[in-house]
């Protein structure tokens, strides 16, 4: 266990393509990083199977084996791993703080890739069926439901836009949406409106995912003004009901939007010099991995040139380059 008297010059918390891209370019550039890994060692990348479009694998790769060379290259160079979920965190002094529990580790600078969560229905098996039928993410997950039918959950943007893009895969796309008009903004919403391929199925919701021992068969879905219900027999599911940032540890401490994500500028700096944010959690827009990577690899270099320009203190228990966990 490090000593509560240690200073990290980098502490990066999430351990998603963001937060292991940032941890490869500050230990390479001698920032000695630990990496607080979260609940979900990997992040969103581990629920996913094949991942076709992650630049260098043109033969794809698995969410989770991505991860873990991730996680070895980040190793290779010397950064500290541990599994924890960060209880509390307080940016108002420096070093800034950070909680594990009981247990208290405070650093120079911070990078916070902590991702955002895909809100889901509530019904008891849609984790489970995860690679098997169930998908939060059309762009990683349509390629593999060609010439099958699928639903898509929602009526934002998002949904909207998955629905569209998976008209190129999908023999059938039912969109089942719980209201009688789109929430979506009127461009994307046409588009999907008026594509033949979508069928849309208003004023319902599912009430359950039918699955058998080879992944997902069908769904109930239930008619909220009649209180009918019917099954539908599909391959797929795709929810698209919004995502969750995963900031509230920051509330009060960090600028945030109105849902929760957090707002980088010139880069992907804070409100707090030597906070910076990357990935998911500071994207609402585009949620890929390599997007979030590539702002990994900012957050890394801005907090490498922020230890730059402060002043040398002798009292701190890390200098670039020397700083070894006690
Ligand atoms: P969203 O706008 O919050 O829409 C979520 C949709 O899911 C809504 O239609 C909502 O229904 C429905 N929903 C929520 N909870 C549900 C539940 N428990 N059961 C069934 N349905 C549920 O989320 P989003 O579509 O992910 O968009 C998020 C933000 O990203 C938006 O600001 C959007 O404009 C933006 N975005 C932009 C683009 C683009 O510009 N290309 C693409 C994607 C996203 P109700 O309508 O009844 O609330």
């Amino acid at each position: 266990m490090t000593s509560p008297d240690f200073i990290y010059e980098t502490i990066i918390l999430g351990s998603g393509p963001a937060g292991l891209t940032a941890a490869i370019y500050a230990a390479r550039s001698r920032c000695c990083p630990l990496l607080i890994s979260g609940v979900q060692p990997g992040g969103q990348l581990t629920t996913t199977t094949a991942v076709d479009n992650y630049p260098g694998f043109p033969e794809g790769i698995d969410g989770p084996e991505l991860m873990d060379k991730m996680r070895q290259q980040a190793e290779r160079f010397g950064t500290q791993f541990i599994e924890g979920e960060v209880t509390k965190v307080d940016f108002q002094e420096r070093p800034f703080r950070i909680w594990i529990g009981e247990e208290l580790y405070r650093c120079l600078s911070l990078v916070i890739s902590t991702g955002a969560s895909p809100r889901l229905l509530g019904l008891g098996n849609e984790e489970s069926l995860y690679g098997r039928g169930v998908s939060v993410c059309a762009t990683c997950d349509g390629f593999f439901f060609r010439d099958r039918d699928v639903i898509v959950v929602g009526g934002g943007d998002t949904a909207m836009e998955e629905a569209v893009f998976l008209t190129r895969f999908a023999k059938q796309v039912t969109v089942v949406h719980r209201r009688n008009s789109l929430r979506a903004t009127p461009a994307l919403a046409d588009r999907a409106l008026t594509n033949k391929a979508i069928h849309f199925k208003w004023d319902s919701i599912l009430t359950e995912i039918i699955a058998d021992a080879n992944g997902v068969t069908g769904v109930r879905i239930k008619n909220l003004n009649t209180q009918e219900e019917t099954e539908q027999s599909c391959d797929g599911v795709f929810i698209a009901i919004g995502h969750q940032p995963n900031t509230s540890l920051f509330a009060g401490q960090l600028e945030m939007d109105d849902e929760g994500y957090l707002l980088a500028r010139n880069g992907t700096g804070t409100n707090i010099p030597g906070v910076f944010a990357a990935g998911d959690v500071q994207d609402r827009q585009f949620r890929q991995a390599v997007t979030a990577a590539g702002t990994g690899c900012m957050a890394a270099i801005q907090a490498e040139r922020f230890l730059d320009d402060l002043p040398y203190d002798p009292s701190l228990s890390c200098k670039k380059g020397i700083c070894k966990p006690q």
